[in-house]
């Protein structure tokens, strides 16, 4: 296992990545952040366990060890904006989703500092997605891979209101095969426990927008979810199994449906 991720490989040409996983902070960095960041509040929690059924599925998973705060995963090296003209929550970024500072000196955080967790941190992630990714390729012919994403329902700096419980991101409709979404659409329609949208407040980050190449078969999906739906959005961020048994199933199905539809393409 490495050190800066987690990662077990499967049988099936289906990749989970869930690059927010991690709420470490590393030890020779805690001392710049302040009491606050160190409880990585803006961690994707608990979605290694969320999505456990994947296992069952013959699923690859890739997490991240670190906390978004030290580097996001999911956002481009060159940390271009995801959402113009939207709040901003960079590469490294300096606030909580909730416009609080992270660091007690956030001069701390120079250009040498970044690039030095680029090299770190982001690239050893995305060395293992992308040799995953064309392993499974080579292997089936086509693979789908699944962002696995979760946050606060009710973020006034980055949106308004509350979230959808469930939202699909798939860049538009160019990270996947347009079959892959009707699945995942048809799914969702037929749940009547959750709202939903489909590439509405998100629609893929980075790592969907840059992996996901149906043409060249793989296919990528991204599901935000509202962390409502599965644990307390509070401090400790607690896991809640009475939640989660309601909505892992709707999980289940649309990764199940995405999966049918990306092995149906691979047989082509
Ligand atoms: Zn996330």
């Amino acid at each position: 296992m490495s050190a800066i991720f987690h990662f077990s490989r499967g049988t099936a040409p289906l990749l989970i990545s869930i690059p927010h996983l991690g709420s470490q902070i590393p030890d020779d960095l805690r001392a710049l952040y302040t009491p606050l960041a160190l409880q990585s509040g803006d961690t994707d929690w608990h979605l290694d366990t969320l999505y456990r059924f994947a296992e069952s599925l013959g699923a690859s998973v890739l997490g991240a060890r670190y906390s978004r705060y030290v580097i996001d995963l999911n956002r481009s090296p060159e940390d271009e904006d995801l959402y113009p003209g939207q709040t901003k929550t960079g590469l490294c970024p300096l606030y909580t989703f909730r416009g609080e500072s992270l660091y007690n000196d956030a001069a701390a955080l120079t250009d040498a500092e970044r690039a030095r967790r680029l090299e770190t941190y982001w690239r050893p992630y995305h060395a293992q997605l992308r040799a995953e990714l064309d392993r499974l390729r080579a292997e089936h012919g086509a693979v789908l891979l699944w962002e696995a994403h979760s946050i606060a329902s009710v973020l006034p700096r980055l949106f308004e209101g509350k979230l959808p419980d469930l939202n699909i991101g798939t860049s538009a409709g160019a990270s996947c095969a347009p079959q892959v979404q009707d699945a995942i659409r048809a799914r969702l329609r037929a749940c009547p426990d959750y709202t939903w949208a489909i590439d509405g407040r998100f629609k893929g980050g980075y790592i969907t927008r840059h992996y996901g190449a149906p043409a060249d078969g793989i296919h990528a999906v991204q599901l935000e979810m509202c962390q409502s739906t599965y644990m307390d959005e509070t401090y400790p961020y607690a896991y809640r199994p009475d939640l989660a048994e309601r909505v892992i199933p709707v999980v289940r199905d649309m990764v199940g449906g995405a999966f049918e539809q990306v092995r149906a393409l691979a047989r082509r």
